[in-house]
C-alpha cells in the first residue's frame, strides 16, 4: 500500500532544505516505492497563510498520514507574536494532537567529520548512539504545580515529577524494540537513589525486560550517564530516559559529533507514526542563501523509513550516501574545516543523490 507523506516545510531554511528531501521522495518514488506526498503549513508560515501556527488544515492531513516530514519553524519576524500564536506552538500543538509520546535523537560522530568536534576524535570517531527521550509526561506536564507564597511569607516554586506505570511501559517497548533493531544493548537512565519516580521507572525497565530476552539492559544514575557521555560516549547504543533528563543528555549528546546540520529526530505514536525533523531551527541567519546543511532532513527520510516504514534497506542506503558524500570531501558551511572548500544547500543535494544513484 502507497505510503502518505505530509510535507511541512515551515520557516527560515525550512522550504530549502525540504526541497533537497523532496529530491530524495522523487528519486525513490520514480525507482518504484509506492510513496505519494503532499505540502501543509506549520509555523510562521501558517500565521501568514491561516493565522494559526498549527491550522485546521494541516490537523486535518497530519492526522491522515503515515508520517510526517518537517523543515524548521520560527524567526524574528514572529517573536512579538502572543505565545499561542508563537510558531513553536504549532509544533508543540502537531506533537500533542498526534500524541507522539517517543523522542528519537540519534548522536552520530561520522569517521570524515572527527576533525571538525571539539572532542579527541579517538573519543568520538564512529561514534552511533541512540537517546529515546519520553516527550509527553515527567515534571514538564505533571501536576500540581504553580507558585504560591508559603506560611513564612516567602514566594515558592513548585512542579511535580510524575510517571505512570502505562507511560513508562510504552516509552519502554519503543526502546527494547529499538535496541532490537540496532545492537541489542539498551541503558536506561534515571535517579532511582532518589526519586520514587525513578524507582518505579527502574521496576519498569526491568520487568518489560523479560519480554526481550535479546535486549541486554544496564541502569546508569543521570549524573554518571553525563559524565560518561562525554567520557566514553562508545559505551553507548540505545539509551532510554524520561522527559527532563533526556531534554538535557540528548542535547549534550548531539554535541559530541560537531555539527547540528547533520542530525534528525523523530517522534512517534504508539503505532510508529512518526513526525521526522532536523533537530536544528530554522536559521534565520543564512535563510534564502543556498547554505544550509540539508542531510540532517534527508537523514529525517532515512528515520522514516527505519522506523514509520519499517524499511531499514532504504534508510540503510541513504545513510551509507550521507557517509560516501562526506567521504568524497563535500562540505556545506557549518561542517567545512578552515581552508576546505565549501559548497551550497543545491549542490549538497545534487552530490548526495548521485551518490544515491552510485554516481
Ligand atoms: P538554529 O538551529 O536555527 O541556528 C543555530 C545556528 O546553527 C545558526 O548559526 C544557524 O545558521 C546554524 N544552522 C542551523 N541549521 C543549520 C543547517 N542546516 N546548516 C547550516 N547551519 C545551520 O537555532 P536558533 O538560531 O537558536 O533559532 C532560530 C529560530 O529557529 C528561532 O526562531 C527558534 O525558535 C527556531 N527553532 C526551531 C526549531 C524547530 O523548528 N524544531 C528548533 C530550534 C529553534
Amino acid at each position: 500500500m502507497s505510503k502518505n507523506i505530509l510535507i511541512l516545510p515551515g520557516d527560515g531554511i525550512g522550504p530549502e532544505i525540504m526541497a533537497e528531501a523532496v529530491k530524495v521522495l522523487e528519486l525513490l518514488k520514480a525507482e518504484g516505492e509506492a510513496l505519494n506526498w503532499s505540502f501543509g503549513l506549520l509555523g510562521g508560515a501558517a500565521v501568514d497563510a491561516e493565522g494559526h501556527p498549527y491550522p485546521q488544515s494541516t490537523q486535518t492531513a497530519a492526522r491522515a498520514a503515515d508520517a510526517i516530514l518537517m523543515g524548521a519553524v520560527g524567526g524574528p519576524k514572529y517573536d512579538d507574536l502572543p505565545r499561542e500564536l508563537r510558531p513553536e506552538r504549532g509544533i508543540l500543538g502537531i506533537r500533542k494532537d498526534l500524541a507522539l509520546f517517543a523522542n528519537l535523537r540519534p548522536a552520530l560522530a561520522y569517521e570524515a567529520l572527527a576533525a571538525a568536534s571539539s572532542f579527541k576524535p579517538e573519543i568520538i570517531a564512529g561514534l552511533d548512539i541512540l537517546i529515546l527521550r519520553e516527550l509527553t509526561g515527567d515534571i514538564y506536564f505533571g501536576q500540581p504545580r504553580g507558585r504560591r507564597t508559603n506560611a513564612d511569607g516567602e514566594d515558592e516554586g513548585f512542579d511535580t515529577m510524575h510517571y505512570a506505570r502505562s507511560e513508562i511501559e510504552r516509552i519502554g517497548h519503543v526502546a527494547f524494540q529499538a535496541a532490537q533493531k540496532r545492537s541489542k544493548r539498551l541503558c536506561s537512565v534515571d535517579k532511582e537513589n532518589v526519586l520514587d519516580t525513578s524507582r518505579l521507572w527502574r521496576e519498569v525497565m526491568i520487568g518489560l525486560s523479560s519480554q526481550y530476552p535479546d535486549v541486554e539492559l544496564t541502569h546508569m544514575y543521570v549524573d554518571n550517564a553525563a559524565m560518561q557521555l562525554v567520557k566514553r560516549p562508545k559505551q553507548f547504543d540505545v539509551m532510554v530516559t524520561g522527559n527532563i533528563f533526556g531534554d538535557i543528555l540528548s542535547d549534550e549528546a548531539s554535541m559530541l559529533g560537531g555539527s547540528i546540520g547533520m542530525l534528525p529526530s523523530a517522534s512517534l505514536d504508539v503505532n510508529n507514526k512518526g513526525l521526522y525533523e532536523p533537530i536544528h531551527g530554522s536559521a534565520p541567519d543564512i535563510m534564502g542563501q543556498n547554505k544550509a546543511n540539508p542531510l540532517a532532513t534527508v537523514l529525517s527520510v532515512a528515520m522514516m523509513f527505519k522506523y514509520s516504514f519499517d524499511r531499514p534497506d532504504v534508510s540503510g542506503r541513504i545513510e551509507a550516501a550521507v557517509k560516501a558524500v562526506l567521504q568524497a570531501g563535500h562540505r556545506t558551511g557549518d561542517i567545512a574545516m578552515p581552508g576546505e572548500q565549501v559548497i551550497g544547500t543545491r549542490e549538497m543535494g545534487a552530490a548526495f543523490l548521485a551518490a544515491m544513484t552510485g554516481g
